[in-house]
């Protein structure tokens, strides 16, 4: 990329057909050097631009979506069998300025500014300077823009990609940011602090009505999955719970939308009237959040509903060709390790091992409840009887081991990396009869994968840093 800058600087003054002669060196050697970074020849610049973003989702997140959704649902899983295999590929190195394991505040921070970031920082420097956000260069680039997420609207991935804090749990004061932005288009979860506190959900300290005064801008306000579905116009406000939207495998969908429905939603709110074009961002935090939870079956199904919006995404990239797809994640989260293990411990023998197969993935597609509802139901302190129950209704087929049981009802973490109790020990409970363990309850380094087709998707290709990933996006927007 260097030598190709440098070109163009010592060509700038030569003759024409001379320049040309270099240029085709240039681009020859370009060639020879499969980088990835193709920053060397002129990107084409899409129109609109789709980001699909699964937090916490790597490579072993993906190919668990894969597997499963051709065993269990008859169906490929278009993340990887359309957009990774026929797209261009690519891998993410994320860590943040201050560690090796990121948070997403500052990965999605890096892939948005092109700058690394301290933890829990939205698109503030190190030293304290707010840089530009790839929706703020959109929207003074004449684009339309929207943010989708299952998370809070003010959670740390729509954040980082739009709007600044030196801290992510800075709520209000980002809300308020949102409303001075007026993105086009913003859908999730996070009602409370757009209400003051007094009226049911609020939060809000200063006695606003941030609902109202989006309404007042013109914006159509949504707050459940028929009002989505009925939602003309082309400014878009959903907010559909309090808090985070729900899991998949617990979500009522007559209250709350799906990715995909809240995917197709927003494409259809930011096509109309938009000569320049649109950004678009749709996250599925649940695939982080369950992995937190070190929960197998809930992640299954986080996995397929992302994916469902990813064929959304698709089916809009093929019929606009003139956009840009990009499916991601911004670092990895649980040390997700399917793997083999002893069936139990009366002997070390590999003939007591069983290898993770259908099977095991048909025992997790029976269950029928979040971990996190689990905990929830439980509470702090939990009553043996009603955790009996739960897994008894819930979880077929499992047995909950007496270690696992009384390390619940005395709430004791087994690790230091392990600080959702309940939700961590049953997740090892399905990891001993299944195989799906897990190596913590936090975030790992794992590289994330990036799949990318339509114009410019060539930028993705190669074993990058997230801020190349944010380089390349502001680029495109930018058109040069
Ligand atoms: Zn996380």
């Amino acid at each position: 990329m260097r030598f190709f800058d440098l070109t163009l600087i010592l060509i700038a003054p030569v003759r024409r057909s001379l320049a040309v002669a270099f240029a085709g060196v240039a681009l020859a050697l370009a060639g020879c050097y499969s980088t990835g970074d193709l920053s060397t020849t002129a990107a084409q610049s899409p129109k609109n631009i789709i980001i699909m973003f699964a937090d916490g989702a790597a490579a072993t997140q993906w190919d668990f979506g894969r597997y499963s959704s051709k065993v269990l649902r008859q169906q490929p899983f278009v993340t990887t069998d359309v957009v990774f295999k026929e797209g261009a590929l690519g891998a993410l190195i994320t860590s943040p300025s201050n560690a090796y394991a990121t948070d997403s505040a500052a990965a999605g921070s890096a892939m948005s500014t092109g700058f690394k970031v301290n933890i829990g920082a939205l698109s503030v420097t190190p030293d304290g300077k707010p840089v530009s956000t790839v929706m703020e260069l959109a929207k003074a680039k004449g684009k339309r823009i929207g943010m989708v997420t299952t998370a809070t609207v003010y959670d740390a991935t729509p954040a980082a990609f739009s709007l600044h804090a030196k801290s992510r749990r800075d709520y209000q004061a980002l809300v308020d940011q949102y409303l001075a932005l007026e993105p086009d288009v913003l859908m999730g979860g996070g009602a409370d602090y757009f209400l003051q506190k007094g009226v049911p959900g609020g939060k809000r300290k200063d006695g606003q009505d941030i609902i109202a005064a989006f309404r007042a801008k013109g914006y159509r306000i949504v707050r459940n999955t028929s009002e989505l579905k009925t939602a003309t116009g082309a400014k878009l406000l959903g907010l559909f719970a309090d808090e985070d939207m729900d899991f998949e495998i617990d979500r009522d969908p007559a209250k709350e939308p799906s990715t995909a429905e809240m995917a197709a939603a927003a494409l259809k709110a930011l096509s109309q009237a938009s000569p320049n074009g649109f950004v678009l961002l749709v996250e599925n935090e649940n695939i982080d959040t369950t992995s937190h939870a070190n929960d197998a079956a809930s992640l299954m199904r986080a996995l397929w509903a992302f994916d469902d919006a990813v064929r959304v995404a698709l089916e809009f990239q093929r019929s606009n060709p003139d956009t840009l797809l990009i499916v991601t994640g911004d670092h990895e989260t649980g040390g997700f390790s399917p793997t083999y293990a002893l069936k139990d411990l009366s002997t070390l023998s590999s003939k007591n091992r069983f290898y993770t197969g259908d099977e095991h993935l048909r025992m997790l597609g029976r269950i029928t409840i979040s971990l996190n509802a689990v905990n929830e139901k439980l509470g702090r302190k939990p009553s043996g009887e009603t955790l009996d129950e739960l897994v008894a209704k819930h979880f077929p087929g499992f047995r909950l081991d007496p270690d696992l049981r009384e390390a619940i009802l005395k709430q004791q973490t087994r690790e230091r990396n392990f600080s959702y109790v309940t939700q961590n020990l049953l997740g090892r409970m399905v990891a001993r009869q299944t195989g799906y363990y897990w190596g913590t309850a936090g975030h790992t380094t794992q590289p994330v994968l990036v799949g990318a087709m339509g114009p410019g998707a060539e930028l993705f290709r190669g074993y990058q840093e997230n801020t190349d990933f944010g380089r390349h996006l502001r680029r495109l927007i930018q058109g040069k």
